[in-house]
């Protein structure tokens, strides 16, 4: 589940929001205990019935380890399943009722919330 890429995508998320990427805590050991303590979370959420696809630009989500994914609301008001583009592009910001951000896990195959 680890490669190059993983490591890099780790390393741009991790400057971005300034803390360790949750996976790296807890999915080395394919528990995701370190996630579920780091976060005070009783269990790993994940995103029920994903889209495959951008709503905005229609690039498909990539199903790899750490790959982004956020639902969000836009400027417009209106709710959808965005890539890292359309996400910064549409000026889109996590939290309680703005947006959440998912990043794809291997060992569960889903996205698990990481943000937001
Ligand atoms: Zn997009």
């Amino acid at each position: 589940m680890s490669d190059d890429n993983w490591d890099l995508r780790r390393k741009l998320w991790e400057e971005a929001h300034g803390t360790p990427h949750p996976f790296s805590l807890g999915a080395v050991l394919g528990t995701f205990e370190g996630f579920k303590e780091r976060y005070n979370v009783s269990e790993v959420k994940t995103y029920i019935n994903p889209p495959d696809e951008c709503d905005a630009c229609q690039a498909s989500f990539i199903r790899r380890e750490g790959e982004p994914m956020f639902d969000a609301r836009t400027t417009t008001g209106q709710w959808g399943n965005l890539c890292r583009v359309c996400f910064d592009s549409m000026h889109c910001s996590l939290g309680t009722g703005r947006g959440q951000e998912y990043a794809f896990s291997v060992e569960h195959n889903a996205w698990v919330k990481v943000a937001g």
